[in-house]
């Protein structure tokens, strides 16, 4: 993957108490720190082929995420979509229908499991411009939406299992 206007940054892994912390709100989205913060984002979840990365993964415990859904060897059928910068985000309805399917974490290489999502989930948030916007995402970018959301909670998907048999190693 081409590296674009970000560095790449270290990703924390499980166990490192950042990723169980409860991330604090971003207050000013126009800090050019904040900007320079998404992009490095971006620029390291394209590397890794991942579909999404929350801030705490990257040691900085605030609400922000990215979503970055493209087909790829473990998501053959995601959609294609610009990354985006999710912040401050809320998940203001969630479908009563959940399905199992299967997610990893660039924070726990190696694993792959079943997690149970809701299918349908409708969210605000505020966009890297500052614009607060409403949107609805179905199927695998409501799951990303979700498992994002989660590290902003210090929730790990491995916690969603409902049985410890969904866990299978990725080779
Ligand atoms: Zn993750």
């Amino acid at each position: 993957m081409k590296k674009q206007n970000g560095v790449f940054l270290q990703i924390a892994q499980l166990g490192h108490p950042v990723l169980r912390e409860k991330a604090q709100e971003v207050k000013n989205v126009d800090d050019p720190r904040l900007q320079s913060l998404i992009d490095d984002l971006i620029a390291t979840v394209m590397d890794a082929d991942g579909v999404g990365i929350a801030a705490p993964q990257v040691y900085q415990p605030i609400r922000l995420f990215i979503i970055a859904s493209h087909p790829n060897p473990r998501y053959p059928n995601a959609p294609t979509m610009k990354p985006t910068a999710v912040i401050n985000p809320t998940i203001i309805y969630r479908s009563k229908d959940k399905k199992k399917d299967w997610e990893g974490c660039l924070s726990v290489p190696g694993i792959r499991a079943l997690v149970p999502r809701h299918k349908v989930v409708k969210v605000r948030y505020s966009t890297r411009t500052g614009k607060s916007i409403e949107r609805e995402f179905t199927d695998f970018v409501a799951r990303i939406f979700q498992h994002e959301y989660d590290h902003l909670e210090g929730v790990i998907f491995l916690d969603r299992l409902t049985s410890s048999k969904d866990i299978i190693s990725e080779k």
